[in-house]
């Protein structure tokens, strides 16, 4: 992932990765929010009792992990050189057909663990000298989330805090957070509703992440960076770019570019490798443009695009990084 300088391009994330490879409020009454009877977590609002049954994120209420460990495949200001302490939580409340994590976001693998294990988890990644704490799909377990940032923060824990997810939530789930994350990372998958409904089961997604991504820079505002370069505070949306996708990225990046300027970082990204899985054969047979590769034409209108709206707060991907090697090995480890 590089920097996008339009003067020059520069700091190529992905050819480090192939180099390596490598006093808070109390939590009064969320609990009850999340447990008594209803879910009401997510724009799903499935309305269950997730102590009794699973919703549409497929997880029941206690938090459930596939991995915790060193992460170099971020950006550069969330890997830097000593790796992002990226922990993965298992279930999602979106149904991409193409998605690149389907084992874990089905809640198919993954162990269980409470709330003072995952604050346990937290610091032992500090401990490994992670840059940040980077919540991978974290949406479903908030209130628990929280719980555990409280206790590893009055254990000690002072690194960065990274919220990295779909931006299919709801500002009000999102405040429960205020004063404890520090970098927002979230995609902006979709400006097309019809996309959204097709390829991930959400036609309000484009309404959705534009009000989540709203909260989350009104909680962290402009990005700040240590000496290192490693993002202290900020907003970084990501957006992957699907094959023939190149209208909907050109659209979420005007409405990013629009509404927030450079007072956010924006990253684009070309990894989009189809993956062998059931749920992508079954989707390929009505949109056959999900079975391929994003090609290098299509990600160079976008960036020509990108460069000519000016836009410097930008990280961009070099070379073909389409590739299940991207992809961790969910093998609980760090669990
Ligand atoms: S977090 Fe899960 S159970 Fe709760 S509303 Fe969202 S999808 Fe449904």
């Amino acid at each position: 992932m590089t920097k996008l300088d339009t003067a020059k391009l520069s700091r190529d994330f992905t050819k480090d990765i192939s180099n390596k490879i490598t006093s808070v409020p109390e939590p009064q009454g969320f609990r009850h929010f999340f447990y008594a009877m209803i879910c009401t977590l997510c724009p799903r609002k499935c309305n269950i009792d997730r102590s009794e049954k699973k919703g549409f994120c497929n997880v029941n209420d206690t938090v459930m992990l596939a991995r915790a460990a060193l992460h170099f495949y971020e950006e550069p200001s969330i890997s830097g050189k000593e790796g992002s302490g990226a922990v993965f939580f298992s279930g999602c409340n979106l149904k991409c057909v193409f998605c690149q994590n389907e084992k874990i976001s089905r809640g198919l693998i993954g162990k269980e663990v409470s709330v003072e294990k995952l604050a346990n988890i937290f610091l032992s990644l500090e401990a490994q000298g992670a840059n940040n704490i980077n919540l991978v799909t974290p949406s479903h377990y908030v209130p628990l989330i929280k719980e555990a940032l409280i206790i590893a923060k009055d254990k000690g824990l002072s690194i960065p805090i990274v919220y990295n997810s779909s931006a299919y939530e709801l500002p009000e789930t999102l405040k429960m957070l205020e004063g404890l994350v520090d970098v927002y990372l979230p995609d902006f998958k979709y400006s097309d509703e019809t996309m959204a409904l097709n390829y991930s089961k959400a036609y309000d997604y484009p309404e959705v992440a534009r009000a989540a991504i709203a909260e989350m820079f009104r909680q962290v505002g402009e990005p700040k960076f240590d000496s290192r370069g490693i993002m202290k505070k900020g907003v970084i949306v990501r957006h992957l770019l699907l094959p023939g996708g190149v209208k909907n990225a050109k659209n979420v990046v005007s409405y990013l570019h629009e509404t927030y300027g450079d007072s956010i970082y924006i990253s684009l990204m070309n990894q989009y490798t189809p993956l062998d899985t059931d749920s992508l054969k079954k989707a390929g047979e009505k949109y056959p443009a999900l079975l391929r590769k994003v090609t290098k034409r299509e990600y160079e209108r976008l960036l020509d695009f990108v460069l000519s709206l000016d836009i410097k707060n930008a990280y961009f991907q070099e070379g073909d990084t389409a590739s299940e090697s991207f992809i961790p090995e969910f093998d609980l480890t760090g669990v």
